[in-house]
């Protein structure tokens, strides 16, 4: 039986590997070396003829495999292959899959670590252009010749924007380029970006996914859309076999084993229990969400909203569409007086003054002064991050609850 739905297939993945004893959850595997009883074993599972092996625990356990597994049905994707965090599945892809002389096409808004790394990049010899890719015409002008990836959130962080990602996924394939989408704040439970042409997706797993801000990891999942034979980055020893498996074979290579970033099995096991309830969660901060915003929408002390469930939002009718399932725990507000930023926050008392996404607890953070200050006053009015800006991620907290505690500390904005 197949099931049709994702928490059903979901709570049932891991006996379906056959776990000793009848066990429902795939045990912690923490060995770091596997012993064979013939050496013709152990030279298979260097030489790849041993399928099904693990050899040595930076390249795979069966508990980051069990999860691995989870994600590609979440996803709908060929493979994945989980790392010890979302920017090391980042990092990983372009590390494995640009050379120098590339051209890298990125959303200008994007998580700061991630627009840090571009950074690196340009110094690597890879030439970034960060478009606003809220509109397919901004990637289509940035095209060049050596293009060879385009890189976009699906809503991204802070300023919750919506890029055209069905339209650059069709760009995409029309001109061979590898189109790679950070689903981390939607999740699997609200956007599939297999279903707009992604060959890659990555996600962090240290947010929606894993969701109680109790574990670390990251993950890029291949969609199986993506022609790898085309691609001309691909090493000589991964062009082996049905090319549908270079991409994830070349990422698991230089990516994991050779940059190191492996998640470990203890973290392989809570991210597994955290998505069990990954559908149920994503659905109550998304409803959490609209409440908060509708509410803050018309609080007079705020300038403005940013969530793409609003009407005000301007891509609400694109993300009505692609997310018919919620927008998302994530939401940002500008207060009118940036003077009493501080005054306000320090009144919340059930939002969490802390950086990061995704948890249960509802997180709030002032973006200009923490997250963006390193990117300095240029970027971020670049990148429209006003001095009274703040980000919310929603929680399971009752909602009627939260907006109460936003009512109070907004009393202090005068
Ligand atoms: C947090 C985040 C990442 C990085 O994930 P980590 O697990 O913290 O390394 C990448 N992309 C987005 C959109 C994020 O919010």
């Amino acid at each position: 039986m197949n099931p049709s739905d994702l928490t059903t297939a979901l709570l049932h993945s891991d006996r379906r590997f056959g776990v000793e004893h009848g066990g429902l959850h795939k045990p912690i595997h923490t060995s770091v070396q596997y012993g064979f009883d013939r050496v013709e074993d152990l030279i298979g599972v260097f030489q790849g003829s041993l399928k099904g092996a693990y050899n040595y625990a930076r390249q795979g356990t069966p508990s980051s495999a069990a999860l691995e597994s989870m994600l590609t049905r979440m996803e709908g994707g060929l493979g994945s292959i989980a790392f010890s965090t979302g920017m090391a599945a980042i990092a990983a892809v372009f590390l494995t899959l640009l050379r120098s002389g590339d051209h890298l096409i990125a959303s200008r808004h994007v998580f700061g670590n991630t627009n840090s790394v571009f950074g690196t990049l340009g110094d690597f010899g890879v030439a970034v252009d960060k478009v606003d890719a809220t509109s397919v015409q901004g990637v289509a002008a940035a095209l060049r010749p050596n293009t060879r990836m385009v890189f976009v959130e699906t809503i991204a962080n802070p300023g919750t924007q919506v890029p055209d990602l069905a339209a650059i996924g069709a760009f995409c394939r029309a001109h061979g380029l590898l189109y790679v989408v950070d689903n981390t704040v939607t999740s699997p439970a609200l956007f599939r970006p297999a279903s707009v042409d992604a060959g890659l997706v990555v996600n962090s797993l240290s947010k929606t996914i894993a969701g109680h801000g109790a574990a670390l990891g990251g993950a890029v999942t291949d969609t199986g859309r993506f022609d790898w034979s085309a691609y001309p980055n691909v090493f000589a020893a991964y062009r082996k076999g049905d090319p549908a498996g270079w991409g994830l074979a070349q990422i698991r290579k230089k990516g994991l084993r050779d940059l190191g970033g492996a998640l470990a099995p203890e973290q392989a096991h809570r991210i597994a229990l955290g998505a069990e309830t990954l559908t149920l969660r994503v659905a109550r901060a998304s409803a959490s969400a609209l409440a908060l915003a509708r509410f803050l929408e018309a609080h007079p002390a705020v300038a403005r909203v940013a969530y793409p469930g609003l009407a005000s939002h301007p891509q609400h009718a694109r993300a009505a569409e692609l997310f018919p399932g919620g927008s998302s725990w994530l939401l940002s507000f500008e207060l009118k007086d940036p003077a009493r930023l501080n005054d306000v926050m320090n009144r919340l008392r059930l939002a969490v003054l802390a950086t990061g996404l995704g948890d249960t607890r509802t997180l709030v953070i002032p973006v200009a002064p923490t997250i963006f200050w390193e990117a300095g006053p240029t970027a971020r009015a670049e990148m429209g991050i006003a001095d009274g800006l703040v980000r919310v991620s929603l929680g399971l907290e009752e909602p009627a609850d939260l907006i109460a505690d936003f009512e109070q500390a907004l009393a202090a904005a005068g």
